[in-house]
């Protein structure tokens, strides 16, 4: 007899393609309902790839004729598989037009920073948006925009977001003790972020862009499942092992069904007063990279003192108008709403090339 507990034993050894993991430990088998004549699973895969879904169903078929055969069935029962993602959930934010998450394999390679000058690059191109500061472990949005002095504004449940050089800003570090976030764990930490990104009072936005913890943990799969992403951008810097790490992450959106608008090479380089150049982290790393995993590159940003300075400061703003660093700003700007604007019109899925 089949029941639950050897069917999902049999499902366990049923690889995702595209993860390379089984449904059981990924965690995507929602709902199973079964009676001698028909099994009815329910899969939340966000894959809309119909050759995943092909690849999955024949997996899930194959392994419930090998149990029914183990257990001596005459019959094999028949399977209905259902995929949750292509039953729509409404959108929370609906006056929002587009979501990007910023993304890093790991801390401290800028992913903050330039969170802060997209946003700032598209807001200076006169679109209304929104940046939230997702980095629940560590927030760093307060210092680097400035908001330390000015009292969070909460009203009833919803937040009030901040505005400050043109942007809608909302972060955990304004609304609680920095030292208490730092001790999240994984249910803490999705409530935290569920509330930062669906109780602010948003309002009408082109683009609300979302600063992720670095690494591979929790927040970037409870973003994927609230709200409908346009896509994520992914800061490297140049040397090896930050590639690696970035890899990782780029996967992990993938994983998640989020497609990679570009990669953003960070601290490429350092201009000397004298006007020479050093690549202390070498150069182009990053870019190959993308170009490895047939990704966008968005474009790089030296290392330049006064990004660190005027983040320290809270006035990023002050960097778009600088000689040379306000040049490397906007074209990284430009790159970024290119990309924006083709994964809107459904233009970023992979096409097959026939040479
Ligand atoms: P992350 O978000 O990846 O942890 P941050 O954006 O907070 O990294 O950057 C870490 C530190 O490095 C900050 O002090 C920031 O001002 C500085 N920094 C980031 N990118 C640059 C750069 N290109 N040039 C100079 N300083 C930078």
């Amino acid at each position: 007899m089949i029941d639950q507990s050897n069917l999902r034993q049999a499902l366990s050894t049923v690889q995702d393609p595209e993860s390379g993991r089984d449904l059981v430990s990924l965690g995507v088998l929602r709902e199973i309902t079964l009676d001698q004549e028909l099994i009815r699973i329910e899969l939340d895969v966000q894959s809309t790839d119909e050759a995943v879904r092909g690849t999955l169903r024949s997996g899930i078929s194959a392994a419930v004729r090998k149990l029914a055969a183990e257990q001596g069935l005459r019959r094999i029962p028949e399977i209905e598989i259902e995929f949750l993602s292509a039953t729509a959930t409404p959108n929370p934010l609906p006056l929002v037009r587009s979501v990007i998450a910023v993304g890093a394999g790991k801390g401290g390679v800028g992913k903050s920073t330039v969170s802060v000058h997209l946003a700032l690059a598209l807001a200076r191109m006169g679109r209304k948006v929104g940046i939230l500061d997702g980095d629940i472990y560590g927030p760093s949005l307060p210092t680097m925009l400035g908001l330390d002095e000015i009292p969070p504004k909460i009203d009833g449940n919803t937040i009030i977001p901040f505005e400050k050089h043109g942007l809608k800003i909302v972060s955990i570090g304004r609304l609680v003790e920095p030292e208490k976030a730092l001790v999240w764990r994984g249910p803490m930490a999705h409530g935290a972020f569920r509330q930062l990104a669906l109780q602010s009072d948003w309002g009408e936005l082109d683009h609300l862009i979302v600063d992720l913890p670095p690494g591979t943990g929790d927040v970037p799969l409870t973003l994927a499942q609230l709200l409908p992403l346009t896509g994520a951008v992914v800061v490297c810097t140049p040397q090896k092992v930050a590639q690696d790490d970035a890899r990782r992450a780029i996967r992990m959106f993938q994983q998640l069904g989020v497609s990679i608008l570009g990669v953003v090479e960070n601290m490429a380089g350092f201009t000397a007063p004298d006007g020479s150049t050093i690549d202390l982290f070498g150069r182009g790393g990053a870019e190959d990279m993308a170009a490895g995993m047939s990704l966008p590159f968005l474009g790089r940003l030296p290392i330049h003192p006064e990004l660190a300075a005027r983040g320290d400061a809270g006035e990023p703003s002050f960097c778009h108008d600088l000689d040379g660093l306000g040049e490397a700003l906007r074209t990284l700007g430009d790159a970024f709403d290119h990309r924006i604007r083709m994964a809107e019109r459904g233009e970023d899925r992979p096409t097959l090339a026939i040479r």
